[in-house]
């Protein structure tokens, strides 16, 4: 093997022009997956992963389709047994047979090697490998991952070196830690755990590189469970290749705990530029919607401004002055119209997704938020005069009156979709 990171250093002589938001992405090289370039020409790509049966090749299709209607722009399927290979192809033969051409990820353990010589056919259907190097066995570890490598190259697949810290290369992380123990100035154990992790993704690269896959085939991830470790990782990571990167906070949990830890971790890397597709993995609550994953990763990407996928709509949070609830289904209900008019709104009118709506509770703010969004509607207060001034493109458009005031909004702001981005309609709805 080269020494650690002299080739892979080489970096992507790109200029990214035209797209002021991707200014300070770290560089790299475009990787394709099945049609998705992944890389910093590219905007950041929202993944996901299944956590159905991957052998019952019916729920699994729904649930990549799922997915996939929800906005992940690739799935990743477990493929953990004979059962699961062999009914891989019927998964991605069932989605196309639905129109759906999300492409799909293998997921490997332990038995990757033997499971992709065994069924070729699986190799073929996958738009790429995942291989964690901490997971292909002890004995050959090399030599099996090497064989998954030579699998990718005969189907001509990029694949993902995905590390985790919860599998790391054993041998590896004993080498380091014995050798920090015999330095003059050893450093902690968290550090030497980082380093390693760090060396275990660039190590396989090269390894993988050495047995003939693309430098622009390879993806490298290097996932932890603790936010501060996983700013860490990265940061000592991103600087040593042009590899593209997946980010992901590992086991981030249930709910507010783990979309709040993974939207730290992801937040902070993606605004220095690391990261070039990311997952958010959330544990659903029994019966829970697996997609709310992908919703949170694309709120992520665009509340950070890099990606638009909905209109976003600024609401107050309400306060003393605003006693009634009507306020809050207001604001409920117009989310929830935006939400529903988008499959519709999407294909019709190019850009709306980047629309900015704000509902405010009272007149203290809201004229002020109203006027900064593309559309806005601002309540009286409790004891404010009962009228609600309307602002469209930063003029105030209207004010509305009475029981019927939601409603009157919403066909202003129908009407202001239909003027403002309708393909070759007015740039903006002046007038509207
Ligand atoms: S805009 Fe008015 S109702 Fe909303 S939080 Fe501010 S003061 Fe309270």
């Amino acid at each position: 093997m080269s020494a650690l990171g002299v080739r892979a250093r080489r970096r992507a002589d790109v200029a990214i022009e035209g797209e002021p938001h991707l200014a300070n992405r770290r560089r790299t090289v475009s990787v394709d997956v099945g049609g998705v370039r992944i890389g910093s020409r590219h905007p950041v790509a929202v993944q996901s992963m299944t956590n159905t049966d991957t052998a019952d090749a019916d729920a699994t299709a729904l649930q990549v389709a799922a997915l996939a209607h929800a906005g992940s722009e690739m799935v990743r399927v477990t493929v953990n047994n004979d059962a699961a290979a062999r009914a891989v192809p019927e998964i991605v033969r069932k989605l196309r047979d639905l129109g759906v051409g999300v492409p799909v990820i293998g997921d490997f353990h332990y038995n990757g090697h033997k499971l992709l010589v065994e069924f070729p056919d699986m190799g073929r259907a996958l738009d790429k490998y995942r291989i964690n190097p901490g997971n292909v066995g002890t004995k050959h570890r090399d030599a099996n991952f090497q064989t998954i490598v030579r699998v990718a190259i005969e189907n001509d697949k990029p694949v993902r070196i995905g590390v985790n810290w919860g599998s790391l290369d054993q041998d590896l992380l004993t080498s380091l830690m014995d050798e920090n123990a015999a330095s003059a100035d050893p450093r902690d154990s968290r550090d030497v755990l980082i380093e390693a992790m760090v060396q275990s993704a660039m190590r396989s690269a090269e390894l993988a590189e050495e047995t003939g896959v693309g430098h622009d085939r390879i993806i490298l991830s290097a996932k932890v469970s603790g936010v501060q470790d996983l700013v860490d990782v990265y940061r000592r990571l991103a600087p040593l290749s042009d590899y593209p990167l997946h980010l992901g906070l590992t086991e981030a949990g249930m709910g507010t705990k783990g979309i709040v830890a993974s939207t730290a971790g992801l937040a902070i890397l993606l605004a220095e530029g690391i990261g070039d597709t990311i997952r958010v993995s959330l544990t659903p609550a029994p019966g829970g919607d697996r997609t709310e994953e992908v919703a949170v990763a694309q709120q992520v990407l665009q509340s950070l401004g890099l990606r638009a996928f909905a209109p976003q709509v600024s609401a107050c949070p309400g306060c003393g002055r605003t006693t009634s609830v009507f306020f809050q289904q207001m604001a409920e209900r117009i989310q929830g119209y935006i939400r529903e008019q988008m499959p519709a709104w999407r294909p019709r009118y190019p850009g709306v997704e980047e629309m900015r709506v704000a509902v405010m509770g009272c007149v203290v703010n809201g004229p002020g938020e109203s006027r900064h969004a593309d559309i806005g509607i601002s309540l009286p207060g409790t004891f404010e005069e009962p009228i609600a001034p309307v602002y469209v493109d930063g003029q105030l458009r209207t004010t509305l009156r009475g029981e019927g005031l939601v409603d009157d909004f919403i066909a202003i702001l129908d009407d202001y979709v239909a003027r403002r981005y309708a393909p070759g309609g007015a740039a903006t709805a002046e007038g509207a």
